[in-house]
């Protein structure tokens, strides 16, 4: 079970890791079992930040992630042992039309049954958000949004770079020129996602996933074939063109749903003759990074008199599920050394 840290004013850590995503997640099991007090704080609900899940009555989606793929040996190796655990297993190799045929993994139930497994000894604060960072002497003080507070040895972040380069502006933290270059560089496409509840079964052949190169649809998939709704509903991402003109400063009066309701309706011929009963949309900001950093994570701390401070995410080891964690071990890597 994930261990709530306990409610008090002020806490103490080792190490502080500001989010409970797939890279905070696995930083978080290396630190630990390196011996370090780790303590992760994650704005969000549930665990998994971009593996996302929701139901919407007996409708359940997997609305962020959809499938992992494994080229790392050590990361197969963490598949084999989710597998073995139940919380994943291969989904397919290829949708018809595809000639790839390497394997896709799935979350089992959902996408996020994989982070829930992987905080199962990590003390995570759940919906409480990191304010603010300082710098007190040679440890970080983080400000939480209950007004308690946490002092740490080292802090990890893994924010989308954006937001954690606003994170550090906000504390007066400069980290070298040539890093604040390097975390300027990275960017991100937008995504907006439609859960939509159908009365019948969809048109998409098994396995009930494609993806797009071209047009308003970057993706779409059935959840009942997935097996991860128990009645007909399917998940439809926005190209990030398509999401991007929502986002933009021009659209901002257009709304999720009337975007949405585009999305269905470019869908039709995958819906064949199930029509939506109800439909959900989340727009995600920071989808995917598209200009990604040239190494697995960065010591931000490095030629600055701050205390250690390093950075993760799929913006540095790969934009994926696996490029997260991968990021998070190698960050976690880089915070041992430095802590000695
Ligand atoms: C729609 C969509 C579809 C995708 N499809 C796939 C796919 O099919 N296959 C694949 O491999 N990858 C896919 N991805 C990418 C994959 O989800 C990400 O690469 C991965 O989940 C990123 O993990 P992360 O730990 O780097 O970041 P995140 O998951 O974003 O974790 C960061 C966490 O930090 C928390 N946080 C941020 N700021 C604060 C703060 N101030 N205080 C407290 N907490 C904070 C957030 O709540 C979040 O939980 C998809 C992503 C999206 C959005």
């Amino acid at each position: 079970m994930t261990q709530i840290a306990d409610q008090q004013d002020n806490l103490n850590a080792d190490i502080l890791i500001i989010g409970a995503g797939l890279a905070g997640l696995g930083a978080a099991n290396d630190l630990k079992q390196a011996g370090y007090n780790v303590l992760v704080v994650d704005k969000g609900r549930g665990l998994g930040g971009r593996l996302a899940g929701r139901r919407i009555g007996e409708a359940t989606f997997d609305h962020g992630a959809q499938f992992m793929t494994a080229r790392d040996s050590r990361f197969q190796n963490s598949v084999a042992e989710w597998i073995a655990a139940g919380v994943a297993e291969e989904w397919y190799r290829s949708y018809p039309g595809q000639a790839n045929g390497h394997p896709r993994y799935r979350g089992v139930p959902t996408m996020t049954a994989v982070a829930k497994y992987m905080a199962t000894d990590i003390n995570v604060l759940r919906q409480t958000r990191i304010e603010q960072i300082q710098q007190n002497g040679q440890h970080w003080s983080a400000t939480l949004d209950n007004g308690n507070s946490v002092s740490a040895r080292a802090l990890l972040i893994t924010s989308p770079v954006p937001q954690t380069i606003e994170l550090l502006a906000a504390g007066n933290i400069d980290i070298s020129p040539t890093n604040q270059a390097r975390l300027e560089r990275i960017e991100y496409e937008s995504c907006l996602a439609v859960m939509a509840v159908l009365d019948g079964p969809t048109a998409i052949p098994a396995p009930g996933a494609i993806a797009f190169d071209e047009g308003p649809i970057a993706w779409i998939s059935d959840n009942l074939q997935k097996g991860v709704s128990t009645i007909p509903a399917v998940t439809i991402h926005g190209s990030g063109d398509f999401s991007a003109r929502h986002f933009s400063k021009e659209s901002v009066e257009q709304n999720h749903m009337q975007m949405g309701q585009q999305l269905i309706d470019a869908a039709a011929a995958y819906l064949g003759a199930a029509r939506v009963t109800e439909y959900q949309v989340h727009g995600w900001r920071y989808s995917k990074p598209t200009v990604v950093d040239r190494k697995a994570c960065m010591l931000a701390s490095e030629a600055t008199d701050l205390p250690p401070l390093a950075l993760a995410g799929d913006a540095f080891a790969g934009p994926r599920f696996e490029g997260a964690v991968l990021s998070g071990w190698a960050a976690a890597k880089c915070l041992i050394a430095e802590l000695g």
